[in-house]
């Protein structure tokens, strides 16, 4: 993944607003990484970005469209997805010292989800790449109603029907109940 390294001494009290592109390529790059997911790029897309201090923090904006194939959890098959992707975030200076910090037991929700720059540059690239993975749904689906696929013949009972008889338990679920018996 490239990096999108903005200098801390470049970023303004008033904000600055700038457009980053990711080309599908880039997009494909992210969602086969350390976690791969069932969503891949139709195009390259716009993010729009606005970075600006507030005091020792930096707030970072973004929001983008972007345009997606991607796999239904249910039925298997692949889907245009058009997944917004928008949020605000802080990044506050990393304490000097580790051994500062709080007991992680202390630390308030807000605290845990505390974003930490160091150095003088903020890799927004990173950042993008972390939101855009943590916005995708983990159970895309094709439509609300989707009927999936008969457990028993495999079918794709969105496109046809089946004589099977009504749902026959996964193998898997069986051994499970078994277990609990
Ligand atoms: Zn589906
Ligand atoms: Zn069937």
């Amino acid at each position: 993944m490239k990096k999108m390294l903005v200098k801390l001494n470049e970023i303004s009290e008033s904000g600055s607003e700038s457009e980053r592109e990711f080309s599908s390529e880039d997009l494909n790059e992210i969602f086969s990484g350390d976690m791969p997911t069932r969503f891949s790029a139709r195009a390259s897309v716009k993010v729009r970005t606005v970075m600006y201090r507030a005091g020792l923090d930096v707030v970072v904006e973004a929001e983008g469209n972007l345009p997606l194939i991607a796999g239904c959890s249910s039925c298997l098959q692949d889907f245009d997805l058009d997944m917004p992707v928008s949020f605000r975030m802080t990044l506050q200076p990393a304490p000097a010292q580790v051994g500062e910090l709080p007991e992680e037991m202390g630390l308030s929700e807000e605290e845990v989800r505390r974003v930490y720059y160091t150095g003088n540059s903020i890799d927004l690239g990173n950042l993008l790449r972390e939101q855009i993975l943590l916005s995708v749904p983990m159970f895309p689906r094709c439509a609300k109603d989707c009927k999936g696929l008969c457990s028993s013949c495999g079918c794709n009972l969105n496109l046809e029907t089946c004589t099977c008889e009504s749902r026959v338990v996964d193998p898997r679920f069986a051994v499970l109940k078994n277990l609990k018996a």
